[in-house]
């Protein structure tokens, strides 16, 4: 079986190679490099956010935040079930406890109004994860952490150029973590930035990004040396990763346009299944601007894999998405669970994911529209 038209194919704008060049000629290709203050700009002037890092990968960018936020051993991290190892590990490695809260039917987002029942002594902070680049209920969530003295950490990995009630993802929580993996939508291989939207929290993260170091007072002319003065580590790409980087966030605009036509196409392609019960479509709330990450379908859990075996026997390759980490082996070792996990149970096992990607021509997305209804028709 050879997928001939495949779930994501990394795109790259045209400028990539020609920044990398200029990197290497620079004499300066480490970490925080010029490529890298253009990339800080840039997410300055699109996030809205005043402190951005780039650091080494969106996983990165979360463990950075744990650490940022002081979490400490026994701490309690409140985050959906339904979302990637990441989030849950970022804690984990800190001594920390995740506990895992169900998911809203529509936006397959933490289920905000189970927040507050998870909530004991201990919590530290809440990890709202944006689901597919749609915005989690942020309003409700940022008062609760208010009332409750909790940090929000939003986990934007999805999220670049989203937007919840006109602010961008990732600079409406405390600290906000962006992925720039392949496979999201502006990317560098591998990538990521922690957003710092609390000034009282930015030289706390300058030191952590400098393992840990007061390095930035030291290039400053602010201290006469630099010394080891917290915890921290390597966050920084190198300056060649933000060369790509850059030319990636130049075509941000374009990016973002040409996957929200493909999921428009798909929306609509696929209303008339939905009307007839064999699946269900993603919901966007009125008051969500997404980046159209992925286009995903939930369909019966038990017809799921029946469903992906005839769609890669005709070359599409579509797939599933998250095993809930509630469980996984680890899941079950090192977090728990608050309350029932019936809607991540139900519609995680139902998730499949179509090929989404800048150059996917018509024709190849005609294809895997012919090719879903058929399957879907099946039964
Ligand atoms: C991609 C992703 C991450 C991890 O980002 P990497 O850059 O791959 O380390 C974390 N959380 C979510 C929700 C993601 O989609």
């Amino acid at each position: 079986m050879t997928i001939s038209i495949p779930f994501n194919r990394p795109y790259a704008s045209g400028k990539e190679f020609e920044y990398i060049r200029q990197a290497c000629l620079s004499s300066h290709i480490s970490g925080d490099g010029p490529f890298t203050k253009k990339c800080h700009e840039w997410l300055r002037a699109h996030t809205g956010s005043a402190n951005p890092f780039l650091t080494t990968s969106g996983t990165a960018a979360l463990e950075m935040a744990a650490l940022i936020a002081n979490i400490q051993p026994g701490d309690e991290v409140i985050m959906p079930s339904f979302t990637f190892v990441s989030a849950a590990n970022a804690f984990v490695l800190r001594g920390a406890i995740p506990v895992f809260v169900d998911i809203r039917t529509d936006t397959l987002n933490i289920d905000e109004t189970l927040i507050e029942a998870a909530i004991t002594k201990k919590t530290k902070a809440i990890v709202p994860v944006h689901y597919a680049g749609v915005a989690c209920e942020m309003d409700t969530i940022l008062e609760i952490a208010a009332k409750n003295n909790l940090i929000v950490i939003e986990d934007a990995a999805q999220g670049i150029c989203s937007a919840y009630k006109g602010k961008m993802l990732g600079s409406i929580g405390s600290l906000g973590a962006l992925s720039f993996h392949e496979t999201k939508n502006l990317i560098s291989g591998e990538g990521g930035a922690i957003l710092v939207n609390e000034a009282s929290l930015v030289e706390r993260a300058e030191v952590i990004w400098q393992k840990g170091t007061d390095r930035k007072k030291f290039n400053q002319g602010l201290v006469d040396k630099y010394t080891w003065v917290e915890l921290g580590s390597s966050f920084l790409p190198s300056d060649m990763i933000a060369a790509f980087l850059l030319a990636q966030f130049e075509s941000g605009e374009s990016i973002t346009a040409a996957h929200n036509a493909i999921w428009e196409k798909y929306h609509l392609a696929f209303e008339e299944l939905e009307s007839r019960g064999r699946c269900v479509r993603p919901r966007v709330p009125e008051h969500c601007t997404h980046n159209a990450h992925f286009y995903h379908l939930i369909v019966a859990g038990d017809k799921r894999a029946q469903i992906l075996r005839g769609l890669a026997a005709k070359g599409i390759g579509a797939v599933f998405h998250y095993v809930p980490l509630h469980s996984s082996p680890a899941g079950i070792k090192h977090a728990r669970v608050s309350g029932s996990m019936v809607n991540t149970d139900r519609l995680s096992a139902g998730v499949i994911r179509l090929p989404m990607w800048v150059e996917l021509s018509e024709q190849q997305q005609a294809l895997v529209i012919e090719s879903v209804i058929a399957e879907l028709n099946e039964f």
